[in-house]
């Protein structure tokens, strides 16, 4: 369904145009050849509400990797798994340190801060993995995306997750940490690989704001009535997206946004106006953090013109 709702339409036309317009556009990811060879002048917006409208501006339907917004899908089916036994082996706290740091490991004894953070999704993928062989946990977390965007031509980039095995060294000494510790079950290569290609998932912004919907609307999909999560499972996950979405960014992304949302390091972010709407933006250029700089300042526009931040108008 293309859009019925022209003031949402045409917001999101209007900020797909001003960010056509912007020369501050953050530097796109580097360390791998598969996203520093991204155009940064790419923009997508998509903004699905509760009514099921569709709002699209700019490179909308572009396959983007997704990344570290994979860490959300995989937090939905690891807390699906094993429920508030999670906990034991991954915090809720913010971490205020950047994405991939190994610092707080040894003084929490390898029990990483939050599932966000790359030590706690590795610690959620684990999860995922135990009991299966990894092509079935990977096929289990691909279909769970393709089911949550109704979509089934969504894709592992594997070019992309090659590169992040063969430049990883970063997350196989957080893997190795833990594993240490006891917090990983399963063999370390098994996770990682998993983690890898979770992260390699390649979707455009109306996949994903379509995969969003049911943190939007209390853990159901409105269109379909399916029930993904219960209600209280959904706002515990906008909670986190909240405070430890945005690694060492998400105080000045709660500030300036205020909304629940996820970035990752392909430049995009999922945010979600609790029962109102499911909003994926996409520009790969990144700020200090490693979120996306024009996504961010998009949805700041987006928010301030719909009164949408949780905080208020
Ligand atoms: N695959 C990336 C990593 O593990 C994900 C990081 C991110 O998106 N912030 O380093």
């Amino acid at each position: 369904m293309t859009s019925t709702n022209p003031d949402l339409q045409s917001v999101v036309t209007d900020i797909a145009n001003e960010m056509a317009q912007r020369s501050d556009r953050g530097e796109v990811a580097s360390y791998i050849p598969e996203l520093a060879g991204v155009d940064a002048n790419q923009f997508g917006l998509v903004v699905i509400d509760a009514d099921g409208n569709i709002a699209a501006g700019g490179d909308s339907e572009a396959p983007f990797s997704i990344q570290s917004i994979s860490k959300v899908f995989t937090l939905t089916l690891a807390l699906g798994m094993i429920g508030d036994r999670l906990w034991r082996r991954v915090g809720r706290e913010p971490s205020g340190n950047p994405f991939n740091s190994i610092v707080q490991l040894e003084r929490e004894r390898g029990v990483p801060r939050n599932p966000f953070i790359n030590a706690g999704a590795i610690a959620v993928t684990d999860v995922i993995v135990s009991g299966h062989q990894p092509r079935e946990s990977l096929g289990e977390i691909l279909r769970f995306m393709r089911f949550l965007a109704q979509d089934s031509s969504i894709v592992i980039d594997h070019a992309v997750a090659a590169s992040e095995k063969r430049t990883g060294y970063r997350n196989t000494a957080l893997a190795n940490y833990m594993k240490s510790f006891g917090v990983l079950e399963n063999p370390v290569d098994f996770t990682l690989g998993v983690y890898f290609h979770h992260c390699a998932i390649a979707m455009s912004c109306r996949q994903l704001a379509m995969a969003g919907r049911y943190l939007a609307h209390s853990g159901t999909n409105p269109s379909t009535g399916f029930s993904i999560v219960p209600a209280e499972r959904a706002r515990r996950i906008n909670a986190l997206m909240l405070t430890c979405g945005h690694y060492d960014g998400s105080g000045e992304f709660a500030y300036r946004v205020g909304l629940p949302g996820k970035s990752g390091v392909g430049g995009g972010i999922l945010a979600i106006a609790p029962g109102k709407a499911s909003i994926a933006v996409w520009a790969p250029g990144l700020d200090a953090n490693g979120n996306s700089h024009l996504g961010r300042i998009a949805l700041e526009a987006l928010t301030r013109r719909l009164g949408w931040s949780i905080f208020g108008v």
